[in-house]
């Protein structure tokens, strides 16, 4: 199943979301699972996208490994939920938007 990223993030990518996440990287560069360097900066559960998305205190630090492991968790979830969820928001590392290409996880 292709992520669809722009339909679940509608604004994608922004200058203010690129520097509140390297500031928490850079304040928090451990990963709060494993405790490996942090690459992804992670929303928690409950945290409303359209109002909460530059909020600290819904934000967390990640490696790549344990990121890929909760979207997968949360994937399963939103379906076991009778897709009251239509799509899953995922948060990929955006540190240069040009290599990304079609780069799918
Ligand atoms: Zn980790």
């Amino acid at each position: 199943m292709p992520w669809r990223k722009s339909e679940a993030w509608p604004n994608g990518s922004t200058n203010r979301w690129r520097k509140v996440r390297a500031a928490w990287l850079t304040e928090h560069p451990q990963c709060e699972t494993c405790g490996a360097q942090a690459t992804v900066v992670d929303h928690k559960d409950g945290c409303d996208y359209t109002t909460q998305r530059y909020d600290r205190a819904y934000l967390r630090s990640m490696c790549e490994p344990c990121h890929r492991e909760r979207t997968a968790a949360q994937a399963l979830d939103a379906m076991s939920r009778k897709r009251q969820a239509s799509s899953v928001i995922i948060e990929v590392d955006e540190r240069r938007p040009d290599e990304r290409g079609s780069r799918d996880w």
